[in-house]
């Protein structure tokens, strides 16, 4: 196992609300693990608090973040400074916070490269370093000797990429990661990544609200709504969702070729969560809710490699084939 989340629970005051409530998932060696959902449900706050950095205005309530055997959320700064961009990485969403404002791109690129804090690294062999991984993404020698400024919001990813990935490490959380860039380059990176991912035998977790995206690239999936895995399940064919929300999800997917209009979005707005839940979080919206979602809290049930937080489960409607291609 490379990361153990458990119970993963937190409180972010200012708002007075819960961005994530009881998480728990494992990301095995080697595995590709994607984390669907909406905006605002909780998939940024647990990029960051599974790599042991809850975001700013976040404060951990309980639970932990195991990394081969160490809790991330337990370490000193300092501790936590030796793993990043070595044995863990993070590709943020707001990619142009890995830049300092202040230094070159190579610069930047230098910080991950430096191995102690007194190790001088030439820009030549920062260049050299950078290289095949810039021509593997398009991204120009030129390119590194800019300001972060300067750059296009794709160029700015695929070298936030570049940096996550200089040294090799164990574990890849990309939140994300194709926000910025237009199909074909999106279409690229998924393609590197995967191709990266294997010959390397790195652990990822990847983070989007593309569902579609996420069965074709993805081993498995965990749905995540208003800050709570709502289902757990294989990605492709094998694994067809059975949650209203995910069903959801699949349903609103717009995919190339479709009529337009024809996609049935969710109904209504998430809530975020204010205190400890005390029916389904998907009630509201559920075209399948009865009065006990709005009272019990639905566990999450099922097999090993499929559990699902519903209590109609087994008296849903069979879900639309074939609804994500
Ligand atoms: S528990 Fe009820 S409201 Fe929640 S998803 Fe299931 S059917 Fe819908």
């Amino acid at each position: 196992m490379t990361l153990s989340v458990r119970h993963l629970t937190l409180f972010a005051a200012k708002r007075a609300i819960y961005p994530l409530w009881d998480v728990t998932l494992e990301i095995g060696r080697e595995e590709r693990l994607v984390v669907v959902g909406e905006s605002g449900g909780g998939k940024t706050s647990l990029a960051w608090a599974m790599l042991g950095r809850p975001l700013p205005g976040q404060s951990l309530l309980r639970g932990e973040a195991r990394f081969d055997g160490l809790d991330l959320l337990a370490l000193e700064p300092e501790e936590l400074a030796r793993l990043y961009y070595r044995q863990v990485a993070l590709v943020p969403q707001n990619v142009q916070d890995t830049f300092h404002p202040t230094q070159r791109l190579w610069e930047s690129a230098r910080e991950v490269l430096r191995k102690e804090s007194r190790d001088r690294v030439r820009r030549g062999e920062v260049l050299a370093a950078v290289d095949p991984l810039g021509k593997r993404l398009d991204v120009a020698a030129s390119l590194w000797d800019s300001w972060p400024h300067q750059l296009s919001g794709g160029q700015k990813q695929r070298m936030g990429l570049i940096l996550a990935l200089l040294n090799k490490p164990k574990l890849l959380v990309l939140d994300e990661p194709t926000h910025a860039l237009d199909e074909l380059t999106r279409a690229a990176l998924i393609a590197f990544l995967r191709e990266w991912q294997s010959a390397n035998g790195c652990s990822v977790a990847f983070l989007t609200h593309d569902i579609g995206l996420a069965r074709s690239w993805g081993q498995r999936i965990v749905v995540l709504y208003r800050g709570e895995i709502v289902e757990e399940l294989p990605a492709g064919s094998a694994g067809a969702p059975r949650h209203p929300y995910t069903r959801g999800l699949m349903e609103s997917a717009v995919r190339l070729g479709d009529v337009p209009y024809s996609r049935q979005a969710i109904s209504g707005h998430a809530v975020a969560l204010r205190g400890e839940p005390e029916g389904c979080g998907f009630c509201e919206r559920c075209p399948w809710s009865e009065p006990l979602c709005a009272r019990e809290r639905p566990v999450l049930a099922g097999t090993d490699d499929h559990r699902v937080r519903c209590h109609r489960l087994t008296t849903l409607p069979t879900a639309r084939a074939a609804s994500v291609r």
